[in-house]
């Protein structure tokens, strides 16, 4: 049984309004896609790597990899024109390694603490499936689908906000997406989410995560991540 994260970097960042998508773009000496690889290359409880990427960013992170080698074995994986494709392109690769513990992770979120992994990746000693998740600190409101708000509010205490990483068995996450093609199209943004919607008795670990981890979407996020890399010019 085998560790392998696998990093989601399929995405064409649109929000960040640059022509690269942003896992792509250079924050100090390399890429946001290589920070969030290191973070998992350098984790004693990750075997190998994955990346799943389109293929015209395949060479960029060919190059990447021939200046700064991962110590792991490392995959690259053909990512699909939605998030759940390019998922679905990584539990198909493992089709063979039912018992493999995938680490689903957004390219998007370099600054994932090691202390995170380990806590997934304690959590599937006892679970199936696990997810890094925030409770919300706001009290959240849900609209209806004319945009006006739901008479029913959502008690605060039982909502997190799901980051990554994600951990499944691959056989659970494998089934978990027979059952949802079979159902109809797909528009979840959240695997976990997809586990518990089709999968009801897999119980899924949720593992509280840090504000810190957060996805490259706008910007400013680049500033942030800058200033968290210690890496920000002083005025
Ligand atoms: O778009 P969003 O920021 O939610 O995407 C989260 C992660 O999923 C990103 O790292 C992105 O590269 C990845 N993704 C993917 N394939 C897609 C869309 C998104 O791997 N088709």
């Amino acid at each position: 049984m085998s560790v392998v994260a696998v990093i989601l970097a399929g995405g064409s960042g649109k929000r960040m309004g640059t022509d690269l998508p942003k896992q792509y773009l250079q924050v100090g000496d390399r890429m946001v896609l290589e920070h969030t690889l290191a973070r998992f290359d350098h984790h004693p409880g990750v075997d190998e790597l994955a990346v799943v990427l389109h293929d015209d960013y395949r060479p960029l992170l060919q190059d990447a990899v021939e200046r700064h080698p991962c110590t792991k074995p490392l995959r690259m994986l053909r990512g699909g024109s939605e998030r759940y494709l390019s998922v679905l392109s990584a539990v198909q690769a493992y089709a063979d390694r039912p018992d493999d513990i995938l680490l689903l992770h957004d390219a998007a979120r370099p600054l994932v603490e090691a202390g995170t992994i380990s806590s997934v990746l304690q959590a599937m000693a006892t679970h199936d499936a696990a997810v890094v998740a925030v409770p919300t600190v706001d009290t959240p409101l849900l609209s209806n689908a004319d945009g006006s708000l739901m008479e029913q509010p959502l008690q605060r205490s039982r909502v997190y906000l799901a980051q990554t990483p994600q951990a499944f068995r691959q056989q659970v996450v494998a089934r978990a997406y027979t059952k949802a093609l079979a159902a109809g199209p797909i528009d979840s943004t959240d695997d976990a989410g997809l586990v518990a919607r089709h999968l009801p008795h897999v119980a899924i670990a949720i593992v509280p995560g840090k504000p810190t981890n957060i996805k490259i979407t706008y910007p400013d996020d680049l500033l942030r991540l800058e200033h968290a890399l210690g890496l920000q010019a002083t005025s």
